[in-house]
């Protein structure tokens, strides 16, 4: 072999072995959820929180498991009041049930929408009684399945105006993003007596929504806080950073009785499910757990922070 020919066949060599690198990356990252999130979250800065030891991938683990529990039905149940858990294992999807029809929080990845159809129906209610759908934010894991849902109900569906660009982006199949209505920090939505406020929660995404509703029980009305995911990106732009500043405190000082979130880990939901026991205090009411994500994300994020200025990006 001469030295072009050499070297032309080294290029190669190196060439696919890169190809083939890749596409194992590519390979792993589709597989457990990661391909939204560029590069895959490392396995530092690790920090403690309530006596819990997380790291970005650990955190990204435990909102999405496998795959199977993207995919696979929670059993469809009750919150509280008017409010009933109807998503997988590991994605949230929330229905509020009102005598004007229904509001769906998170049609979650489009394959998934027929799950959902089947928790609403299990039930005992209709699918096509849901007249608006919302999401916390644009991501494919939360808010993919908008297109099929609008196509199955007719519903209005309405976003933050800061996340429509990338839900405009977002098209399985090639069919469009429905957007109906485009919503504003402090907008309500009103259906049938219940009022849900849009608080914009930036950082995730920029437009990312944290959703509050009163819910009642028993006689008494509770604060429910249906949260966006606060998980910080491996790179923290100054707008991100500015954006995580501004929504901390704003989670933070929302009136909260019962959790929730866009990911069930985030709200520990199959540990309080388990709890769920006629004529026993309903586990969903946690208090104590309200700040629970946000003391894990915003450490998370200062040390994300403090990482990043140390290396200088
Ligand atoms: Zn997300």
């Amino acid at each position: 072999m001469n030295d072009s020919i050499r070297r032309a066949t080294l290029v190669m060599l190196i060439s696919l072995a890169r190809f083939i690198g890749a596409a194992a990356i590519l390979g792993a990252s589709m597989k457990s959820g990661w391909a939204q999130t560029a590069p895959p979250p490392a396995g530092h800065p690790e920090i403690t929180v309530h006596g819990r030891k997380y790291t970005p991938r650990s955190i990204l683990e435990r909102n999405m498991g496998t795959p199977e529990d993207q995919a696979m039905q929670f059993p469809p149940h009750k919150i509280i009041g008017n409010l009933y858990y109807v998503g997988t294992r590991t994605l949230s999807s929330f229905l509020i049930v009102t005598p004007q029809g229904n509001i769906l929080i998170n049609s979650t990845y489009e394959r998934n929408v027929p799950t959902i159809e089947k928790s609403v129906e299990q039930l005992r209610f209709k699918f096509s009684d849901i007249k608006i759908l919302l999401g916390t934010h644009a991501h494919n894991d939360h808010q993919e399945g908008d297109a099929l849902v609008e196509q199955l109900t007719g519903a209005q569906t309405m976003a933050m105006a800061e996340d429509v660009p990338a839900l405009q982006a977002m098209k399985p199949g090639g069919k469009e993003h429905p957007i109906d209505k485009t919503l504003h920090d402090g907008e309500t939505v009103t259906l049938g007596g219940t009022t849900l406020t849009a608080h914009l929660t930036a950082g995730h995404t920029h437009g990312c929504t944290t959703w509050t509703m009163k819910a009642q029980e028993g006689g008494k009305m509770y604060d429910v806080v249906i949260g966006c995911s606060l998980r910080p990106p491996a790179t923290l732009t100054p707008e991100v950073i500015a954006e995580f500043n501004h929504t901390f405190p704003v989670v933070r000082s929302l009136a909260c009785d019962v959790p929730l979130g866009d990911h069930p880990a985030q709200y520990s939901m199959q540990e309080k499910y388990a709890r769920l026991q006629k004529g026993a205090p309903n586990p969903f009411i946690d208090r104590a757990g309200c700040r629970n994500e946000a003391d894990i994300e915003e450490a998370m994020f200062h040390a994300l922070l403090g990482e990043q200025q140390k290396t200088g990006h």
